[in-house]
Order: C-alpha cells, then sequence, then structure tokens
C-alpha cells in the first residue's frame, strides 16, 4: 500500500468528543481507511464505526474470515449502482438458547429480493440459517444483529450481473433509537416510486432514499422520520414500518409502497390473537395529528415508541396504548416466552 493508492474517509460523530470513557456507544459514524490493492477494496484501519469490528469473523463465499482479511471488488454493481441486496435480522439470548428471530421469513424475503432484481442466489434457507448461527457462534455473539448481503458480481455496465457472493457479518446492537420514546418528523423525502422499482425488495440501492431522509431528521432535531408516498400518504420510516392508534384501533399502511416488514407482520398476528382491532389502510400526515399513539416497527427498531409527530405530542402517554401491549407480547415472543395477555 502507498499513501497514493489511499482513499481517506473522515467523519466524526456528533458527541464523539464528550463521550465518557467506557460508556457504551451506538453503532454508525466512522472514520475508515480503504485502499485498492489488486483491484479489491479492503478496510485497513475504523476508529468510530462500531459495527465493524476488526477481528470479527464473518462469513463470505464459503470461508469464515476475520473482517480485516476480507476484501470485496471495487468494481462490483453493488458498490457502483447499489445493485444489491440484504437482511437484518436479530438473534436473542432466549431462555432456550440464543434464538434467531424469524430465520426463514427473512431469507425467503433476501432470496425474493435476489428475483426480482435479477441477481443469481441459490443458498437454501436453511443453509441460510445455519451459516448465520456459525456466524454468531464464531463470534460468542448471542444478543446481536446479523446483515447478509448478497454483492452483485464485477460488472460497469447496466446490465445484470451473472454472479453473486454473499457475506454474512453479525455485531452487538441493542437499541435502535438512542431513547424509550422517539420524537418524528413528517420527512420531506418521498418513498421510492413502486413504478421506478421493486419496493417490496429490501435492495441496497433503496437505502440512499432511506439515508437521506434519516440524515434530514437528524439534522432537524428529531429522532426519526415519516416518509410518504408519491401520492402523499403515509408509507413508513427509513428502516421501519409504522403503525397509529385512533379511538382504540391501530392502522397501518397496506402494501404497495412499503417493505412488507416481518415485524409488521408479527404485530398484526399479535392484534389476532390478542383480538386487538387492526386494519390496512390508507391515510394521510394529517390524521396523525389526531392520534392517540403511534410506533415503529421493525427488526432493529423492534417495536419503539413514537411520542410526538413534527412537536406536536400524541393523545396518549406510552403507558397507556395499544402499542405497549404490542410491545410487551413482542418482547416476549422474540424471547420464546408465553405471552398470554388479559386485556381489560
Ligand atoms: N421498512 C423498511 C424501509 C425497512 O428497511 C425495514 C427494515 N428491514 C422495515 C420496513 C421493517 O422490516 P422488518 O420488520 O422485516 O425488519
Amino acid at each position: 500500500m502507498t499513501e497514493s493508492t489511499a482513499f481517506y474517509c473522515r467523519r466524526k460523530r456528533r458527541g464523539d468528543s464528550d463521550r465518557k470513557k467506557n460508556q457504551p456507544s451506538r453503532p454508525f459514524g466512522g472514520t475508515v481507511l480503504f485502499y485498492s490493492n489488486d483491484r479489491k477494496l479492503t478496510i485497513v484501519q475504523t476508529i468510530y464505526m462500531e459495527n465493524y469490528i476488526e477481528d470479527s469473523i464473518l462469513f463470505l463465499d464459503g470461508k469464515f474470515l476475520k473482517a480485516k482479511d476480507a476484501a470485496a471488488s471495487l468494481f462490483s454493481q453493488t458498490l457502483n449502482y447499489g445493485y444489491g441486496a440484504f437482511e437484518g435480522l436479530r438473534s436473542y439470548s432466549t431462555i432456550h438458547g440464543t434464538k434467531i428471530f424469524k430465520p426463514y421469513e427473512h431469507f425467503t424475503r433476501l432470496k425474493k429480493s435476489c428475483e426480482l432484481m435479477n441477481i443469481p442466489f441459490d443458498y437454501s434457507l436453511e443453509e441460510l440459517t445455519q451459516l448465520c448461527y456459525q456466524v454468531l457462534e464464531k463470534n460468542s455473539l448471542t444478543h446481536a444483529y446479523i446483515k447478509p448481503l448478497v454483492i452483485a458480481g464485477e460488472n460497469l455496465t447496466l446490465t445484470a450481473s451473472q454472479e453473486s457472493s454473499l457475506m454474512i457479518y453479525a455485531w452487538e446492537w441493542d437499541k435502535y433509537f438512542d431513547t424509550r420514546e422517539v420524537t418524528v418528523c413528517i420527512s420531506s423525502y418521498q418513498r421510492p416510486n413502486p413504478k421506478s422499482t421493486k419496493i417490496e425488495a429490501k435492495v441496497c440501492g433503496h437505502y440512499v432514499n432511506s439515508i437521506l431522509a434519516f440524515s434530514e431528521a437528524k439534522q432537524r432535531g428529531f429522532d426519526g422520520a415519516i416518509m410518504l408516498d408519491g401520492n402523499g400518504f403515509v408509507a413508513e420510516g427509513p428502516g421501519s414500518n409504522f403503525f397509529y392508534e385512533k379511538d382504540g384501533a391501530l392502522y397501518t399502511p397496506p402494501a404497495g409502497n412499503i417493505l412488507m416488514g416481518i415485524t409488521r407482520q408479527t404485530v398484526l398476528d399479535i392484534c389476532a390473537e390478542l383480538d386487538l382491532p387492526v386494519k390496512e389502510k390508507l391515510f394521510r400526515p394529517e390524521e396523525l395529528f389526531e392520534a392517540d399513539s403511534a410506533f415503529f416497527c421493525g427488526t432493529a427498531a423492534e417495536i419503539s415508541a413514537i411520542s410526538s409527530i413534527e412537536g406536536q405530542e400524541l393523545n396518549k402517554p406510552w403507558k397507556a396504548s395499544l402499542g405497549l401491549i404490542v410491545q410487551e407480547a413482542y418482547k416476549n415472543i422474540v424471547m420464546e416466552k408465553s405471552h398470554a395477555y388479559v386485556i381489560v
């Protein structure tokens, strides 16, 4: 490596300078040094990016490697065009041992994402699940976030690559949001138009839109964002689905402009089991200012309470909301505890 081949990207996270020593830090942010070496992109140094740990063992195309020894091509369509697919799973330290929540559902979606994108990918659900457990075991992780990424092959043209690689990486990630209840804004960024992409696929490039929306929310002083679809209806968050409560019922946007979340389906199942009224419908952001409560749901976000929308407090405190019942039930399900409730 020579200085002239080095690409140096430095970004210091807000609040880093005042973070106390030994205080657990949140993932994200980073100072990363990449260098080109035989047409490969290799991460050689990180300072702030806590979800990348050099000595972590990851899976890459049939091998388990230290993260610092793993490399991918600079000419991959995923790096150049965002043409790749991924998943995000969580594992929990349950009373029955370390358990990944709904791996088959996640891997069914990953295979579907690849199929919709014409990215070749032929691992079975069982193989993928076992690989994730192996990554967890090799890193002594129990309570973790797991990211399988399908990287499209080298091709700088706009024809779909005929090859792909699979990377599986895992790290300990506690809470998605910093606070127990989050403040949200209505994003100025719409979700991608479903006629311009396969919105139901979890495609790397879609997350440019998510990063823009999330960054805008942070810059405006909010914890998160609610994004609208091209017709002005509420769609979802940059990385989670959305529900709100009004007069004893929950509402969530239907399929069409959202990623069909596995957690969203779990919430619908919880509602069915607990006899909580829930309806999929289109609604405009104005309706949210009359909402009793609201929450985001997603694998990373789990069930995250929302306290206010564009600075306006929701009618009910979270502890009196239907969301709290769903949140408790969800916790019990992922932890494999029994979740019988009596609603009075
Ligand atoms: N919407 C978007 C845009 C997401 O990125 C996610 C996270 N995968 C979700 C919704 C929630 O999906 P899931 O519950 O499957 O994690």
